[in-house]
């Protein structure tokens, strides 16, 4: 099963993804949805064994639950709904009695319930349960082979505590065992604040490996105090280049719908115009409100902020957020409208009559809009624009927060003099402080030192392991293949005999194979009938750490060690060769 591809596959477009398809590692059956070939589940083994030492280090014990949960415990925590409905990522389906199930995309129902179940006294507590299984998400957009993948292995941990403080400190601990998870997998990963969610409040830290290719922006702050995912950053926003104020004016404004037609036709700048996003949030208690959503023109919606706000604002989950289009209209029975010249004060009789949206806008400025005291704006009518506009002249500022994504080049909060520099990353882990959104919901508490009944405090921490697995490639390739960190290598050592015809090489490669494996190493034998062109070029794909050559100096009983990485070879004997390998091995086992 040991079939290794010449051409990159076309669906493949990051490196990681072409290697471990065409090294002969994953195979797709289906959209999201891969084969672990022996190579691979080779590599996920050892990195299993390195999280479960870690884990079992932190004090945390090994459980594995139901990936088949009933949607009652989902429907009691509340997220059945927004994990089964509109971009819900929740595969489902009905059983021969007609009950609803879900296929496991975490974990926090299933644990929460049989906490509450078992623990019950604050003698129990903390404790922490782990467990590595495959989770399944119906993801929008599966792509990047494991990266996003719809089947996939998760490590999911989650601890229970009497109290935040506690919560914290085990919190505190989880970082610094990810930081040496990630270490001894050879990976180079560092920590960003993330977003916690509508959840609100709790801490959460991603882990990040760097890479071009990465989905997640990140941006950081060149002295290393801060850095955030672009989701969840904040920032102080550039000046905005002032207008002189003058007598405000309704101006024509014909084909100037953009921020830079408008610009570049009235000699603006963009931060000198108010745009306003029209968008309609389904949310989970079925209503659909459209909202008007004022930003500075150089500025741009940050989605998550908002989806947070909204959630805290109404008091119930956004199900999705769309631009309202032209079709939205028609569809809602509603006349045309003047889309490229509306103001954030576009009226709300604009809604009457329409088939299923709420009557009213909900009206939000980002900050940055509301700072601004004279500005262009949309007028409400087709081709017309207000110049020298004021809040006060639109009615009013609305509710005002920070909506706007940070982006690189803002200057940071803790120090006005150091800016934001962006790069791309992979998040490998995240852990988070859940608080008591879970064990309230599902009713799950224990009795306290005084006698009373209380809620857990509750964090979870999650690593992909099958994502890590491809990062790491991501991480450590060059133009031939993958060069593995050696404690993840499917094989730490490769024997290639040159020439199969010649019988001293084949007893040198066959002895020494032996040798390495009596002391423990972890070697694969290329004694196949190829050229050793051949063999060399699939050894250097598959990406094995070492690479012993079994070809002329054999009749010396001398063979040539290269590393992969650095293409470093000697001439050694088979005594030197398992000396140098196992103080190699030892040395990067953490
Ligand atoms: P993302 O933001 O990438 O969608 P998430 O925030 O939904 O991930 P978590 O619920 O925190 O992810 O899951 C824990 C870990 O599982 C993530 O840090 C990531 O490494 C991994 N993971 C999540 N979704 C996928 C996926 N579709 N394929 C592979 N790994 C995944
Ligand atoms: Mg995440």
């Amino acid at each position: 099963m040991l079939v290794t591809l010449r051409d990159v596959p076309a669906d493949a477009e990051i490196a990681s993804h072409q290697l471990l398809l065409r090294g002969g590692y994953i195979r797709r059956v289906a959209s999201g949805v891969y084969a672990y070939m022996p190579l691979m589940w080779k590599v996920l083994k050892k990195i299993t064994s390195i999280v479960e030492q870690e884990m079992d280090k932190a004090g945390s014990l090994q459980t594995l639950l139901p990936q088949l949960h009933p949607a009652e415990m989902w429907k009691k925590s509340g997220r059945w709904q927004s994990y089964t409905q509109g971009e819900g990522i929740m595969f489902h389906l009905k059983d021969r009695q007609g009950r609803d199930l879900g296929l496991g995309p975490t974990h926090e129902e299933v644990i929460t319930t049989l906490a509450g179940e078992l623990i019950h006294s604050y003698k129990q507590l903390p404790i922490t349960l782990y467990q590595i299984q495959t989770k399944f998400r119906d993801e929008i957009r599966p792509r990047f082979g494991l990266m996003r993948s719809r089947e996939f292995i998760m490590k999911d941990a989650y601890s229970f505590h009497t109290n935040e403080e506690d919560l914290k400190r085990t919190y505190k601990n989880m970082n610094a065992t990810y930081n040496q998870i990630f270490k001894s997998c050879g990976l180079k990963a560092f920590a960003v604040d993330a977003d916690s969610g509508a959840i609100g409040g709790a801490a959460s830290q991603e882990f990040m490996v760097s890479a071009s290719s990465g989905e997640d922006l990140i941006l950081s702050s060149s002295d290393g105090k801060y850095s955030a995912n672009q989701e969840k950053a904040v920032s102080k926003a550039s000046e905005p280049v002032l207008l002189k104020n003058k007598k405000p004016t309704t101006i024509d404004t014909p084909n100037q719908k953009s921020i830079s037609e408008l610009c570049s036709a009235q000699g603006l700048k963009p931060s000198q115009i108010i745009k306003v996003l029209l968008l309609i949030a389904i949310l989970e208690n079925g209503q659909e409100q459209p909202l008007i959503i004022s930003l500075r023109g150089d500025q741009d919606l940050n989605e998550v902020k908002l989806t947070n706000a909204l959630t805290q604002k109404l008091g119930t989950g956004v199900l999705k957020l769309s631009q309202i289009s032209p079709e939205n209209l028609n569809s809602q029975g509603l006349a045309a409208w003047p889309f490229g010249s509306i103001g954030p004060d576009f009226q709300d009789s604009m809604l009457k009559g329409s088939k299923s949206w709420a009557k009213s806008f909900l009206r939000f400025a980002d900050q940055t809009a509301a700072e601004l005291n004279c500005f262009f704006c949309g007028a409400n009518l087709l081709g017309k624009h207000k110049a020298f506009a004021n809040w006060a002249l639109l009615g009013g500022v609305p509710t005002t927060l920070d909506l706007r994504k940070a982006k690189s080049g803002d200057r940071c909060i803790h120090d006005q003099n150091e800016t934001l520099e962006e790069k791309r990353g992979i998040e490998v882990g995240h852990i988070f402080q859940l608080g008591r959104k879970y064990s309230e919901a599902l009713k799950a508490r224990f009795t306290n030192e005084n006698g009373a009944e209380e809620s857990f405090w509750m964090g979870c921490y999650g690593i992909g392991i099958s994502r890590l697995a491809q990062a790491a490639v991501e991480q450590n390739h060059d133009e031939a293949g993958i060069c593995w960190p050696i404690s993840i290598a499917p094989y730490q050592v490769i024997i290639v005999i040159a020439n199969m015809q010649d019988p001293r090489q084949v007893e040198l490669g066959e002895e020494v194979y032996k040798n390495l494996k009596s002391v423990g190493i972890d070697a694969l034998l290329d004694d196949r009938a190829e050229r050793a062109g051949v063999k060399f070029k699939d050894a250097d794909l598959i990406g094995v750490p070492w690479r012993i050559v079994v070809g002329r100096d054999a009749s010396n009983g001398k063979f040539e060690l290269v590393n992969r990485a650095s293409k470093e070879t000697q001439v050694m004997s088979t005594e030197e060769v398992l000396k140098k390998i196992s103080s190699e091995i030892f040395e990067n086992r953490c």
